[in-house]
C-alpha cells in the first residue's frame, strides 16, 4: 500500500482553482458570489429565493457509529463521496461544518476531511476562514454586555443577578474561564456577579444561525433567547432588552454560506459548526438548502455517532430544512469496531477478529436506528492502511450475510476514485429504496416521552431517570409552554449510554438526565446526561504545540 503524506502536505501540494471557476459549474450569477479572497466565497442569500422554485437536490446524510477519539473518518468520507459523484457525472454539492478553534488547536484537530478527501483552503477554513465564528463570537458577547449595562444602569427589567444563564464565549478550549467573577472594582466597573465562559460553538446564538432559515428567522428566533430569569423568576427574553436588531446585523455578512472547493475542485459550502453533544451539530440549514438548490446531490454530515448527530439532524434540523435525507451514510472503521468489541486504544493496530465480532454491535445497533426512521442506509466502512484482509473481509462477510448494504471506501487513500463503489451503492439505495422518513417522536409528546423515546428506540436503554434538579426545571419548562420543543440530548459521544465507558452495544442501563436548559431561542431542549464540558480544556500536549508558521505564511502543524 502507498505511503501517504499529512494532511496539510497534501493540502499545500494542491493546485486550487479560483473560487469564480468553482461558482461557474454551478447556478449561481455573478452579483450573488462575493469573493472572499481568490479561493473563498461568499454565497448571497438571494440565491435561495431566485430559485425557491427549483426541486431540491437529493440529501446524502453522512453519520458513523460511535467513534473512537480520534474520529472515524466522516467528514473524509463525506468529502470523498462528493468528489467520487462526480467521478461518476453527478453534480454533487456538499455540506459540512466550520471547524472551531477548540478542538483545532486542542486534541482533535481540524474538520477539513483527510488524505485525498479534503476542502481547501486547508489553513484557512481550520483557522480564521471568513469570520463566520469571529461574528458569532462578537454577538454573543454584545448581549453579554448589554445584560450587564442594563444592570448596571438601574437594572428596570429587575434581573436577579444569580439567575442569569446567559455566559460569554470565545472560541477556544480555556478551562480557567469556565468559572469567573465579573464587574470587581468599585461601583463605576458595574455590578460583581458570578459568570462564565463557554466554548463559542456550543453557544445559543452558534444553534440559532445554524437552524435559521433566512434573516427574519434568524432575528425572531434571537428575539426569543431566554438570558435571565427577573427576581419573581419570569424570564427575561433578548426582545425585552431590545437588542435582537444589533445581534442580526453584527450576523448578517456570516449568514450568509461560505463556497470552496475540495482537492478534486468540486463545490463545497462550508457552513457554521455547533457542537454535537451540546448543540444539535451539523453545518446550517442555510447551507444545506442551498447546496440542495445548487446540486441534484447534497452530501451532507451530521456530528458525532448516529445516536447523536443523525437523531439531532433528524428531529431538530430536518422541520426547519423542509426535507429530509433520501439516503444515509454510516461510516464505520475497523478501529472502532475493535474498541467496541474490548481492545484499548493502544493496541488497535494489531489483527483481532474476535473483537471484531463483539464490537460490531454496535455498528448494528446505529443501523437498526436509520432503519426505524424508515430512511435506507448504506455502511461506509472507511479503510486504514492498519486494517489486516482477515479483518475487512470478516465485516464485509458479516453485512453480507445480514443483507446489508455495505462498501470499502479507500477515499482517503485515494480520493474521489477511492468512493466510487460507495457512490454507486448510494445511488442504488436513491434510486431503489424509497425513503419513508418517520420521527421517532412527535411534537405533542411530553418533554418527557420525547427523552424516553430517544433513549430506549435510539441508546437501547431501558427509560430515563431526572434526577430532582432536572424534574424541577421540568416543570418549570412546561409551565412557560415550552413542552412542545423537541429536546437536543447532550451526552457523550463515546457510548450509546450515557457512560463514556460502557462501548459496544450496553444493555440494562438507565439515562440519567441531571439538567434541563431551554433554548427557546434554538428552538430545543437540551437535555443534559452526565457531565457534559460547554467549555472544553486543553490536553497536555495540546495540538497547538506542534504548529508553526514559516518564512512565506505558510501553516505548519494543522491536522
Ligand atoms: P470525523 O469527521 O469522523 O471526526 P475526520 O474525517 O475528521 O473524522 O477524520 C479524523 C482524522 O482521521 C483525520 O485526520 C483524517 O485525516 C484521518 N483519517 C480519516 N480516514 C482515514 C483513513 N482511512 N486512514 C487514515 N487516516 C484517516
Amino acid at each position: 500500500k502507498t505511503v501517504v503524506p499529512s494532511d496539510i502536505e497534501i493540502a499545500q501540494q494542491a493546485s486550487m482553482k479560483r473560487i469564480f471557476e468553482i461558482a461557474d459549474g454551478l447556478d449561481i450569477e455573478e452579483e450573488e458570489l462575493e469573493p472572499y479572497g481568490r479561493y473563498k466565497a461568499k454565497l448571497s442569500l438571494n440565491i435561495l429565493k431566485r430559485l425557491h422554485t427549483k426541486e431540491n437536490g437529493k440529501l446524502i446524510l453522512v453519520t458513523a457509529i460511535n467513534p473512537t477519539p480520534a474520529g472515524e473518518g466522516k467528514s473524509t468520507v463525506t468529502v470523498g463521496l462528493g468528489q467520487a459523484l462526480h467521478k461518476l457525472g453527478k453534480n454533487a454539492v456538499i455540506a459540512m461544518r466550520e471547524p472551531s478553534l477548540g478542538p483545532t488547536m486542542g486534541m482533535k484537530g481540524g474538520a477539513t476531511g483527510g488524505g485525498f478527501s479534503q476542502v481547501l483552503p486547508m489553513e484557512d477554513i481550520n483557522l480564521h476562514f471568513t469570520g463566520d465564528i469571529h461574528a458569532i463570537t462578537t454577538a454573543n458577547n454584545a448581549l453579554a454586555a448589554m445584560i450587564d449595562n442594563h444592570i448596571h444602569q438601574g437594572n428596570q427589567l429587575r434581573i436577579d443577578t444569580r439567575r442569569i444563564s446567559w455566559k460569554r464565549v470565545v472560541d477556544l478550549n480555556d478551562r480557567a474561564l469556565r468559572k469567573v467573577v465579573i464587574g470587581l472594582g468599585g461601583p463605576v466597573q458595574g455590578v460583581p456577579r458570578e459568570d462564565g465562559f463557554d466554548i463559542t460553538v456550543a453557544s445559543e446564538i452558534m444553534a440559532v444561525f445554524c437552524l435559521a432559515k433566512d434573516l427574519i428567522d434568524l432575528k425572531l428566533r434571537l428575539s426569543r433567547i431566554v438570558v435571565a430569569y427577573d427576581i419573581d423568576k419570569n424570564p427575561i427574553t433578548v426582545k425585552d432588552l431590545n437588542v435582537e436588531g444589533a445581534l442580526t446585523l453584527l450576523l448578517k455578512d456570516a449568514l450568509q454560506p461560505n463556497l470552496v472547493q475540495t482537492l478534486e475542485h468540486t463545490p463545497a459550502i462550508i457552513h457554521g459548526g455547533p457542537f454535537a453533544n451540546i448543540a444539535h451539530g451539523c453545518n446550517s440549514v442555510i447551507a444545506t438548502q442551498m447546496a440542495a438548490k445548487l446540486g441534484d446531490y447534497v452530501v451532507t454530515e451530521a456530528g458525532f455517532g448516529a445516536d447523536l448527530g443523525a437523531e439531532k439532524f433528524l428531529h431538530i434540523k430536518s422541520p426547519s430544512l423542509g426535507f429530509n435525507p433520501e439516503v444515509v451514510v454510516i461510516v464505520a472503521t475497523i478501529r472502532a469496531l475493535k474498541m467496541h468489541g474490548g481492545v484499548s486504544k493502544d493496541n488497535l493496530k494489531e489483527e483481532n477478529v474476535e473483537a471484531l465480532k463483539n464490537g460490531i454491535a454496535n455498528l448494528k445497533k446505529h443501523i437498526e436506528t436509520i432503519q426505524s426512521f424508515g430512511l435506507p442506509f448504506v455502511v461506509a466502512l472507511n479503510e486504514f492502511v492498519t486494517d489486516t484482509e482477515m479483518e475487512v473481509s470478516y465485516v464485509l462477510d458479516w453485512c453480507r450475510e445480514h443483507n446489508i448494504p455495505i462498501s470499502l471506501t479507500q477515499v482517503w487513500e485515494k480520493g474521489g476514485d477511492g468512493g466510487v463503489a460507495l457512490a454507486e451503492t448510494v445511488l442504488q439505495q436513491i434510486e431503489n429504496k424509497k425513503a419513508a422518513y418517520t420521527p421517532l417522536y412527535v411534537q405533542e409528546d411530553t418533554l418527557e416521552q420525547k427523552l424516553e423515546k430517544i433513549a430506549v428506540n435510539v441508546y437501547g436503554a431501558k427509560g430515563v431517570e431526572l434526577l430532582p434538579a432536572a424534574k424541577k426545571q421540568l416543570q418549570q419548562i412546561e409551565g412557560e409552554g415550552w413542552g412542545n420543543l423537541p429536546v437536543c440530548m447532550a451526552k457523550t459521544q463515546y457510548s450509546l449510554s450515557d457512560d463514556a465507558k460502557l462501548l459496544g452495544r450496553p444493555e440494562d442501563f438507565v439515562i440519567t438526565i441531571r439538567d434541563l436548559k431551554p433554548s427557546v431561542g434554538a428552538g430545543f431542549i437540551v437535555a443534559l446526561t452526565g457531565s457534559i464540558m460547554t467549555m472544553p480544556g486543553l490536553p497536555k500536549e495540546p495540538a497547538a504545540l506542534n504548529m508553526d508558521v514559516d518564512e512565506e505564511g505558510r501553516a505548519v502543524g494543522i491536522f
